[in-house]
């Protein structure tokens, strides 16, 4: 649906984007995760054909972005980082304005946006000046002007940014259901978000892919693999002396009681050693029960701060990773 090959865009002597090579299929939720500055907006920019590429081209549904940009940009709905919303309009008279740039048939503009305002949360609100809206709906009007055209690709960036966490919860279900009929290509710094509706995710960082694949894949591409969880009755003493006795142990660290009468550790397996079934036979020769065994995967944010290589308190200090 959406073919990008190698952009590179700088500004003067600065590359914001170096090389970008992406392809988005139809009917994807595609999640752009990277850091503020990272590059998301100015790639999102370029697919949408809002500023050009120094180098590289975008195909959308087979039209080049540049060289036919009429035919491409009618195939994308666009919401930018700051919703280029009129403020002194009602809702419904700049649905209307949006749905006339489109160029929506004059007989089917008001059907049309009848629909949008319904299955966007919005009936309520049609007679409302824009500037008197929450910022909850003032992105929710974003939406809407994004969709009136009815196009097949939705690039939205950042669409949660500001919000309260009731608000990004409305949002998201919304992209999650505007996903069902679109492809839809979403920016965020926030992990949790992307995690909860992309099918893909690629992180970028300082203008580049660092990483790429489903949610899960990731967290399996980059798992410790070795790391095993344990939860064992017994003290701590008792159950160090006993992996003691376990060959091609690497490291074993305390994670403490977190049920009475039991000890939490983590224990960690040589290069690649699966250690899971000699830790179980050693309890159990021991007489002592091992309540849980589970391998450990890095969490997408863990991958995101390796990837990125923040430190994991910087992040959490700004409040990115939620
Ligand atoms: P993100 O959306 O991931 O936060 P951007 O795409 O906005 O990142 O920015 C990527 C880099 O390009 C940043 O270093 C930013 O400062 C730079 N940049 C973006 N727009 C311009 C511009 N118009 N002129 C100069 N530098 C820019
Ligand atoms: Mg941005």
């Amino acid at each position: 649906m959406i073919k990008i090959d190698s952009i590179t865009k700088r500004y003067g002597n600065h590359t914001a984007i170096k090389n970008i090579n992406l392809e988005i299929k139809k009917g994807e939720i595609l999640g752009l995760l990277g850091p503020n500055g990272a590059g998301k907006s100015t790639t999102m920019n370029i697919i949408t054909g809002y500023i050009s590429a120094t180098d590289g081209s975008v195909l959308v549904d087979g039209f080049d972005i540049f060289k036919n940009p009429i035919q491409a940009k009618k195939r994308i709905g666009y919401l930018p980082e700051i919703p280029p919303l009129y403020t002194d309009m009602t809702v419904e008279e700049y649905l209307n304005f949006v749905s006339r740039l489109k160029k929506v048939n004059k007989n089917e503009r008001k059907e049309h946006i009848d629909t949008i305002l319904e299955s966007i949360k919005l009936t309520d609100v049609r007679k409302r000046l824009i500037k008197n809206l929450s910022k909850g709906y003032k992105q929710r009007v974003g939406l809407a002007q994004a969709i009136v055209g009815d196009p097949e690709i939705l690039i939205l960036d950042e669409p949660t940014v500001g919000l309260d966490p009731k608000q990004i919860i409305e949002i998201r279900d919304l992209i999650s259901k505007l996903g069902k009929e679109h492809t839809i290509i979403l920016s965020s710094h926030i992990l949790s978000e992307i995690s909860a509706i992309c099918d893909r995710v690629v992180i970028i960082n300082k203008g580049s892919i660092v990483a790429e694949g489903t949610p899960d894949e990731l967290s399996h591409k980059l798992s410790y693999g070795t790391k095993i969880a344990l939860r064992i009755k017994s003290s701590l003493n008792e159950a160090e002396e006993i992996i003691k006795g376990v060959s091609n142990i690497n490291s074993v660290s305390n994670e403490g009681v977190k049920e009475p009468d039991t000890i939490d550790l983590i224990v960690e397996g040589k290069n690649d050693c699966d250690i899971r079934e000699a830790l179980f036979y050693a309890f159990s020769r021991a007489n002592i029960p091992l309540l849980m065994i589970k391998p450990l995967n890095l969490t997408l944010e863990e991958i995101f701060l390796e990837v990125t290589n923040e430190s994991k308190e910087e992040s959490l200090n700004a409040g990115n990773v939620q």
